[in-house]
């Protein structure tokens, strides 16, 4: 018999909310501790720069249950995005579950030596209580804590009247007009932002950026929805993955020729496409080495306001401020009223005491994290959205359902500590080793190998579906519906 406990959700994203489901459905008794005043995490309006979209096509950004309304394009808008959210929290009965403007300030193993943790929480006047829970689920995101840098010169700049923000702060495209502004930064959010500023009507936009990677457009070739390329199970498996077999390493030897050809099949594709010859940005780095959860979408216009000069990309970093200037290490000065950093945000979970902290993040700040979700050596708690994919919100209820039966010690293969710890330096040494793509964002990532965690996710679980027919699983990328079969079909049971 499973014994009903009190958890802790710490977060009310897309991850807090599915732990809550996926824990509330079991039987447990949920709180979930939300510090802002919303729940939705990075698609909180007040946290959403303007026009912000999904990258995922929005039958890969969806939980099983619940389908994105049909009359949504097919990369939904951040304001629909949220509302999705709401819905789905309302549905499940996980609003009021919620207790929001509480942050989890620290967190300690509890007296006694009963099992759980004593949570911190803060309300938003500074009053902070302690409160006992069986079971934490950390679902704290990837992009709760801003990178912020400071350069020389900053404060004379701002006291000149000039303003310098990070990309999440950006919420008002009425502030650029007429302004000239300079993003700093590559990501999605930064492409994103830069063409924002010249539909708003910005004096003049500068992106500076240190490297140019691939980006992939929506359409590529401006035909095909980029998910019918790179979602497939078919393309994944030219990425050779860990734990192989000899038999496939041969496999992977002999196709080698083939899938190279693919790779710069798809690169010259890419350089016509998106003009990188033109605009100078064309990458270094063979496409296929830099796969993961950083490889950004095109924002549509960017590469065209690059070839025609509405954008004007530098390669460098911020050296320093001066007023009305910001100066680049290339020694370029650019005239400035705005600067954007959209240089994104700092991994880590805070609130962990610093002696678990070190049982959790390697020196060079790879995670030790078994199936990115749970580790031995930290009792009692997990991590929800943790394993971040280019189909967060599926990834994110897998590790859900799987972490409430780790948590009730009825995987069908519950690990041992053992186990675990081996498979742990198996996962550690391949990303160092074998794929250094791999250890993107601490090695909280799971792109581009999605089947590949999700197949481990649901064996564990002891799913007895676990594939489409031939053609689909391999040809289509992966498919919601049939997830909601695959997680029907574990042992299913209740707390009591
Ligand atoms: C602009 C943008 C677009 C994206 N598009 C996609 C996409 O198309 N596809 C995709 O797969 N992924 C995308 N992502 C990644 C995205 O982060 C995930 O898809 C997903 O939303 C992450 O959800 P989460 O719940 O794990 O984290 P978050 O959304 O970051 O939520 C974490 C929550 O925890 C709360 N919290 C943090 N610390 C504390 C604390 N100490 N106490 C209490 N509460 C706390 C935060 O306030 C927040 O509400 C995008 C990200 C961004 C920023």
């Amino acid at each position: 018999m499973v014994e009903k406990k009190k958890v802790a959700v710490i977060g009310a994203g897309v991850s807090g909310l599915a732990a809550a489901k996926a824990f509330k459905e079991r039987g447990h008794e949920v709180t979930v501790i939300e510090r802002s005043q919303g729940l939705g995490g990075v698609w909180e309006p007040s946290r959403s720069y303007p026009d912000v979209q999904t990258q995922s096509p929005k039958d890969l950004y969806r939980y099983t249950s619940k389908a994105m309304p049909g009359d949504y394009p097919e990369w939904p808008k951040g304001p629909q995005v949220h509302a999705y959210l709401e819905d789905y929290a309302a549905e499940n009965g996980i609003v009021p579950l919620i207790r929001y403007q509480t942050r989890v300030a620290g967190m300690e193993r509890r007296g006694g030596g009963a099992r759980g943790w004593t949570l911190k929480l803060e309300d938003k006047d500074g009053a902070s209580t302690g409160e006992d829970f069986d079971f934490v689920a950390i679902c704290t995101g990837q992009f709760s804590e801003k990178n912020v840098l400071t350069h020389p010169g900053q404060d004379d700049f701002v006291a000149a009247g000039g303003k310098v923000m990070h990309s999440s702060e950006y919420t008002d495209p009425a502030a650029l007009r007429g302004r000239k502004v300079v993003v700093l930064g590559f990501s999605k959010s930064a492409t994103d932002i830069a063409v924002n500023a010249v539909k708003s009507g910005a004096a003049a936009v500068t992106i500076v950026y240190l490297e140019s990677v691939w980006r992939i457009p929506y359409f590529i070739g401006g035909l095909i929805n980029f998910k019918r390329i790179l979602y497939i199970r078919a393309q994944e498996k030219m990425f050779p993955g860990w734990g192989q077999s000899w038999l496939a390493r041969a496999n992977h030897a002999i196709a080698k020729p083939f899938v190279w050809a693919n790779w710069r099949a798809l690169e010259s594709l890419l350089t016509m496409q998106l003009k990188l010859k033109k605009t100078g940005l064309k990458p270094n780095e063979p496409i296929e080495r830099g796969i993961n959860c950083s490889v950004p979408i095109v924002t549509p216009g960017f590469f065209d306001m690059v070839a025609d000069g509405r954008i004007r990309a530098i390669q460098g970093t911020f050296a320093r401020y001066e007023p009305g200037t910001v100066f680049l290490t290339g020694g370029e000065r650019v005239a400035a009223d705005i600067a954007i950093q959209a240089v994104g945000w700092k991994l880590g979970v805070p609130f962990l005491p610093e002696e678990y902290r070190q049982k959790l993040v390697e020196r060079d700040g790879q995670y030790r994290l078994y199936r990115i979700i749970a580790n031995p050596d930290l009792p009692d708690m997990g991590f929800v959205g943790f394993n971040s994919s280019f189909c967060t919100v599926l990834s994110a209820e897998l590790a859900a359902n799987w972490l409430v039966r780790y948590a009730d010690g009825m995987l069908a293969r519950q690990p041992s500590a053992e186990e675990m710890n081996r498979n742990i330096e198996m996962m550690l040494n391949w990303k160092r080793k074998e794929r250094p793509a791999a250890g993107v964002y601490g090695g909280l990532c799971v792109a581009p190998y999605h089947f590949k965690h999700f197949d481990e996710l649901l064996a564990d679980m002891g799913a007895r579906v676990r594939r489409r027919n031939p053609l689909a699983e391999n040809l289509t990328p992966p498919n919601a519906d049939a997830f909601a079969r695959y997680l029907a079909s574990t042992p299913q049971y209740r707390a009591a």
